[in-house]
């Protein structure tokens, strides 16, 4: 049952993957994501209708540009597959959890109102990873958490979560751990005076906050925290990174909320046994 729906997402997830890289580009070039063929960032050829399939094209071509031979960045066809494989395990988490394979037989079969939530957020979760993925890539290639995908995923995250069917304890939690995360944030921005962290940064522990809910916020920010001291000790050995450089910390934060829903549960079970309260 899992695979007839497994491989129709991940066919998606690549084709909306496709689509984010445009999103990611254009963001930063002010242009409009609605027209406009894709064009190669070299030599501006427009890119032919079997060149937008993904991943496959990059292969065909050999990670070269048709035209100019310059080679196409690897974003490509990560960002696709990243986006694609995201759908699937989302769609196994709503299955695991809430049976979705049967709410939407259920809904193909007849409109019910009670498949009609976990099948909402379903989708909701699928914008989410993909805004998810633009802020990952964005903030790892300019620094910067763009406002315009940012804020509009928070509204709707703080207008959904008191309901979402897979947020734990009782219908305020989500808001408190919204609280903690840009809470925290506030607290580093305003004692670094905006050197260790951006605005950004404490945006983006609110929505944390909004999709993981309590205690997940604490999880996500434990696996941020490790992973980014992590990684910024490696480039500080390879010195691709002074101590003075900021390193794109929303990038740590957006892979650690994603990861928080598949790992979330265990490493909290984990961590309150550790320190006795589990
Ligand atoms: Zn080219």
């Amino acid at each position: 049952m899992g695979l007839l729906w497994a491989i129709p997402l991940l066919l998606i997830g690549l084709v909306i993957g496709s689509f984010l890289n445009v999103v990611v580009n254009r963001l930063a070039t002010r242009e409009t994501v609605v027209r406009g063929r894709s064009k190669c960032p070299h030599c501006e050829v427009e890119l032919q209708a079997w060149q937008l399939l993904p991943v496959v094209s990059y292969i065909v071509l050999r990670a070269r540009c048709f035209k100019c031979k310059e080679p196409i960045s690897a974003q490509y066809p990560l960002v696709e597959l990243a986006t694609g494989l995201l759908f699937v395990g989302v769609f196994w988490l709503f299955d695991t959890k809430l049976q979705l394979a049967e709410v939407l037989l259920g809904l193909i079969a007849g409109l019910a109102t009670e498949w009609i939530a976990p099948t909402l957020f379903f989708v909701l979760a699928l914008v989410h990873v993909a805004g998810l993925v633009v802020l990952f890539v964005y903030d790892g290639k300019h620094q910067l958490l763009p406002d315009v995908v940012l804020l509009p995923l928070l509204v709707v995250a703080a207008a959904t979560a008191w309901t979402h069917p897979l947020l734990n304890g009782p219908w305020w939690y989500p808001y408190a751990a919204a609280l903690a995360g840009g809470g925290f944030f506030l607290l580093l921005f305003i004692v670094s005076k905006g050197k260790w962290i951006g605005f950004g940064d404490v945006k983006l522990g609110a929505y944390m906050g909004l999709l993981v809910g309590w205690p997940g916020i604490l999880v996500a920010l434990f696996l941020a925290f490790v992973s980014g001291a992590f990684v910024g000790s490696i480039l500080l050995l390879f010195k691709k990174k002074s101590w003075g450089g900021r390193i794109a910390f929303g990038t740590f934060l957006t892979a650690a909320t994603v990861a928080t829903w598949f790992v979330g549960e265990p490493i909290a079970d984990w961590y309150l046994g550790l320190i006795g309260l589990g």
